[in-house]
């Protein structure tokens, strides 16, 4: 027992020592940027990590995490009911898993297309919850001259990454809007590994924010702008996210891809 508790102490002195190097880090950029650092949230990526970790960031003072898979997602959620915790969808969607995020998610950050806009709002609507969507956007899907070998390239790069092409944005949030029981709450997305802003995360981030102010134009409610990770958190508050998904700077490196 004394074994078991010294284990858990040594976590969350090692979860609270990396909360505070990542704090650090967004409240540098925020100054940095000429921003107040209420302006931007961490919202923590708990993948991979068992519901003790979650636990114990809750205990620590985090409000937000995140997961990408409902598999993993849907028993770690259940075993952390009892915490003030808002959860994030940000993986791949299924439409056949919409039923299940629904139930603990209270923000999907991947909504890409409209069949997930119509599954996903009739379960808000049948369980009587309100839903927050993020649009994700694909920067390496951005409309630029070139081929039809560079287009198939981009398409498989992101195959598993998900996201619409910025050009369909405007007509994503139109079908979020009009839809019973979601809220359109802003634009996310991943720096791209591929295309035009590869190994260009301020770049890309500077052009979320730009998509984010065309969408604000119809709907000035959706204001949030999901950007950044471990690696690239500076430039996403530099660029004016308003939340940053950090998992490996908080947990550690993942054991295996997640
Ligand atoms: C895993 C993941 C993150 C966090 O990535 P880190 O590099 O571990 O900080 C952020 N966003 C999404 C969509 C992810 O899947």
């Amino acid at each position: 027992m004394a074994g078991r508790l010294a284990v858990t102490d040594d976590r969350r002195t090692q979860l609270a020592d990396n909360l505070a190097r990542v704090e650090e880090r967004i409240s540098d950029a925020c100054a940095k940027a000429g921003r107040a650092r209420d302006e931007v949230t961490l919202i923590v990526v708990t993948k991979t990590y068992p519901a003790s970790d979650v636990r114990l960031l809750a205990e620590l003072g985090v409000r937000h995490v995140a997961e990408n898979r409902d598999q993993d997602a849907a028993p770690k959620a259940a075993e952390c009911a009892d915490l003030p915790l808002t959860w994030h969808f940000v993986g791949q969607l299924q439409t056949n898993k919409v039923r299940s995020v629904a139930g603990y998610a209270g923000i999907v950050q991947s909504v890409d297309r409209a069949k997930l806009v119509t599954a996903l709002s009739r379960e808000a609507v049948r369980t009587g919850r309100e839903l927050g969507c993020l649009i994700q956007v694909a920067l390496d899907a951005e409309a630029e001259a070139g081929g039809n070998a560079g287009n198939t390239a981009r398409v498989a790069a992101r195959a598993d990454r998900g996201g619409v092409a910025p050009d369909g944005v405007p007509a994503l949030g139109e079908a979020i809007a009009a839809a019973q029981g979601l809220r359109l709450d802003g634009v996310m997305t991943v720096a791209p590994l591929s295309g035009p802003y590869a190994g260009r995360q301020l770049a890309a981030f500077e052009r979320l924010m730009e998509i984010s102010s065309d969408l604000r134009a119809n709907h000035p409610a959706a204001n949030m702008v999901s950007a950044g990770m471990s690696a690239d958190l500076e430039d996403a508050v530099a660029a004016g996210a308003t939340h940053v998904r950090v998992g490996t700077a908080v947990l550690g490196v993942r054991p295996r891809l997640g």
